[in-house]
């Protein structure tokens, strides 16, 4: 019998699991891709967008172009869930799964830290990383803070990228040399399970002056001041503001059952939840591994495969090791991070030093999904 297949949510954990039980089972099941946007974005590619390396439109992967058997895309907004029955209300209709697989992704708690929408920018999302870019061309110097408002976000990579990113892009322009670069973050280092990797990360960031506050966080701006505060009581006078704003799940993930602590806990091996058929992947679950689509991507893969084997008849696959490799742009040079969280008794982390290959690597590493997942490798030549 064809099983129906709902997934929720058509970023890294949710392409990755349709392509991979399309091209096993494609025939055996009807599945189901709902996103309420038309387009996919990989993250790094927004700053891309904020440091105007490409336009928005030519890093936008249209769900139209998804053409695999056994798929269908439905552009909606979820409104429901309920986890019991496998039902998932949308505002284009209802539908039954058999099996459920919730891949929402996390969501931005803007209003979390008072000051930040009137007196800097996120740039997580795509319109506030294009936002972001518009004050980043408009800046003529001064100082700049980056900084992690909450203790979970997605890649841990992305802050430190970030901030060696504005050091180019303020060189490139000739302001650097009046310009200060301050990073805050409530890590205790830039990668709290390697001190070798975080020791490596934190040398490229001395190089580049950029100041670190670790272990301590922004807690509200004033904008009228252009001051942001700290939790320990430090203030910071600032010119520019980027904030890496508090994550949360999507509300509609928070408003169902399948919520604890406002993430949805899943068993690490098998990515299912408490409730039969009901499974979750990527940045909206409590796994013990960080957000990053990398991660999610290895989560979607495990979840395929234990539904390849049901649906099949053979034997259960091994459970997820945790296993990512993380890419940190330091500029035109890459540096690659082996991250390992679940096969050992601890998680490690092996330090790769940027080199031009791994900016080539990485680029690589998106060429490769968008054409396994949209059929071509460049979003802007789609037409
Ligand atoms: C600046 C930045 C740089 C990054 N760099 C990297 C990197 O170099 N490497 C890396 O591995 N990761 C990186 N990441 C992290 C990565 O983007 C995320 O961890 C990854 O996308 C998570 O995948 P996901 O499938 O869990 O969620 P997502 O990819 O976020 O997908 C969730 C989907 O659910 C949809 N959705 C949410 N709510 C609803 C609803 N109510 N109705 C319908 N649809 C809904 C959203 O539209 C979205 O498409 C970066 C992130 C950022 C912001």
């Amino acid at each position: 019998m064809v099983q129906r297949v709902v997934v929720l949510g058509a970023g890294f954990g949710g392409l990755e699991l349709v392509t991979r039980l399309s091209e096993a089972v494609g025939d055996q099941v009807d599945i189901t891709l709902i996103d309420k946007n038309d387009s996919f974005v990989f993250g790094f590619a927004k700053l891309d967008v904020m440091f105007g390396r490409r336009q928005l439109t030519e890093v936008q992967a249209d769900y139209r172009d998804i053409a695999k058997r056994g798929v269908e895309f439905r552009r909606e907004t979820i409104l429901s869930i309920d986890p019991a029955t496998r039902r998932v209300l949308t505002d284009g209709g209802t539908y039954d799964a058999d099996i459920l697989v919730v891949a929402l992704g996390a969501d931005y708690n803007v209003a979390a830290t008072p000051g930040l929408a009137e007196g800097g920018y996120e740039f997580y999302s795509v319109t506030g990383a294009e936002r972001a870019g518009q004050a980043l061309a408009q800046f003529e110097g001064g100082s700049v803070i980056v900084s992690v408002l909450g203790p979970l976000f997605k890649c841990p990579g992305a802050p430190i990228e970030t901030v060696l990113l504005v050091h180019e892009y303020l060189s490139q322009r000739g302001l650097r040399e009046r310009s200060t670069i301050h990073l805050t973050t409530p890590l205790p280092m830039p990668i709290p399970i390697s001190k070798k990797t975080s020791a490596a990360l934190s040398a490229i960031l001395d190089e580049a002056g950029i100041e670190c506050s670790f272990a301590s966080m922004v807690s509200r701006i004033d904008p009228d001041a252009r001051v942001a505060h700290l939790a320990d009581g430090r203030e910071l006078p600032y010119d520019l503001f980027l904030g890496i704003p508090v994550h949360c799940a999507p509300e509609v993930v928070r408003a169902s059952e399948l919520a604890e602590d406002g993430w949805i806990p899943v068993n690490p091996a098998t990515f299912e939840t408490k409730f039969p058929g009901v499974f979750a992947v990527g940045d909206v679950t409590s796994a013990p591994v960080p957000r990053a689509g990398a991660m999610a991507e290895g989560e979607a893969a495990t979840v395929a495969a234990v539904l390849i084997s049901r649906l099949t008849g053979t034997s259960a696959p091994p459970p997820f090791d945790g296993v990512a490799v993380c890419y940190v742009e330091t500029g035109t040079s890459v540096a690659r991070i082996d991250v390992n969280f679940l096969s050992y008794d601890t998680p490690v982390a092996k330090f790769s030093a940027p080199t031009t290959t791994l900016a080539a690597e990485k680029r690589e590493f998106g060429t490769s999904r968008l054409t396994r997942w949209f059929g071509y490798d460049d979003p802007g030549a789609s037409g």
